[in-house]
């Protein structure tokens, strides 16, 4: 692929995320060719790795497209590095006065239990906290860093705090976007990273330092069964027609835009797969049961009178 068409291809991608004409091809070619452009440290906490997963499972190769317009540092599935020489990397990085964006992925030990999750031979809460002092942005990739999410699930003794939080707990003032869902949805990151780069700023969010332009509405208010919901056409099993409501779904309390997000997701999201939405990208995810069945009648009032996006 030439640059040309590589431009084209990015400018392309990027109109799904951001609508048409948010970047111009001229614009991306100044970007990809910056001295400036702002480096990027990916750190893995208390995690799955779903969310780097997810990213660098993408049907187009975005790393290889965003290692164009940002210098990715430090990410331990992608980065050459490993063991004593890729905690050198970090080391060498304390005295870089660059721009700096920093992604964490997975929660974060207590202030009291710092040792639960370690990286080289240090607590992994030091070494966020130290690079989020230097950093611009700090984002929180997917629901545990956000919301604490499995980490935080009944049953799990494991004392932890969000992205938000931890930075919050050592008075460190970077700003913090959160982009909940389990696990992360590439455009969200995306967008993000690419909107930072050209306004250098964080892109407008709401209370919960959720982007707006994805958190603004519900699941339920832009869903493919909106109007059988209306109807009160339920399907009773999973694979049936209809609103998936009584089977437990929790579309009409998770704000998420998996449906009509104009890209992948748009195709391949839970509730067109035919199954109830499960809060993942929720505040409350994951409930203690996920699947608890809404057969009483007042809750469907409750959701009636939701906007249909
Ligand atoms: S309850 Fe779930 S399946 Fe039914 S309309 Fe709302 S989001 Fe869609
Ligand atoms: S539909 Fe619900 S469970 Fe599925 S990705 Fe969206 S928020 Fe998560």
């Amino acid at each position: 692929m030439d640059r040309r068409e590589f431009l084209k291809t990015t400018q392309a991608l990027l109109a799904t995320i951001f609508g048409s004409s948010f970047f111009s091809i001229e614009e991306l070619d100044a970007m990809e060719t910056s001295e400036n452009k702002p480096d990027l440290i990916w750190i893995h906490a208390m995690s799955c790795d779903g969310c780097s997963t997810s990213f660098l499972n993408a049907e187009i190769p975005l790393v290889d497209i965003l290692s164009r317009f940002v210098n990715i540092v430090f990410h331990p599935t992608v980065m050459a590095a490993e063991g004593r020489l890729s905690m050198e990397i970090l080391k060498k990085y304390e005295d870089t006065q660059n721009d700096l964006i920093l992604i964490v992925e997975g929660a974060i030990p207590s202030k009291e239990l710092p040792h639960a999750c370690m990286m080289g031979e240090e607590f992994i809460r030091d070494t966020i906290v130290n690079t989020a002092r230097k950093a611009s942005l700090a984002i929180a990739a997917g629901t545990c860093a956000s919301f604490l999410g499995i980490c935080d699930m009944k049953g799990m003794h494991i004392d932890a705090v969000s992205l938000k939080k931890c930075l919050e707990e050592e008075s460190v003032d970077t700003p913090v976007v959160n982009l909940p869902a389990c696990p992360l949805k590439p455009n969200h990151l995306l967008y993000t990273l690419f909107y930072y780069i050209k306004n250098r700023k964080t892109p407008p969010v709401d209370l919960m330092h959720r982007p707006l332009r994805f958190f603004g509405n519900t699941v339920h208010e832009r869903c493919v069964y909106y109007n059988d919901f209306q109807e009160k056409i339920f399907a009773k099993r999973i694979g049936d027609r209809g609103c998936l409501f009584k089977l437990g779904c929790q579309g009409p309390v998770t704000k998420c835009d998996c449906i009509k997000s104009g890209n992948d997701y748009d195709k391949y999201n839970c509730i067109k797969s035919g199954h109830p939405c499960i809060g993942c990208a929720s505040e409350n995810f994951p409930r203690n049961i996920l699947f608890k069945r809404a057969d009483d009648e007042r809750k469907l009032e409750k959701y009636k009178d939701f906007k249909r996006i």
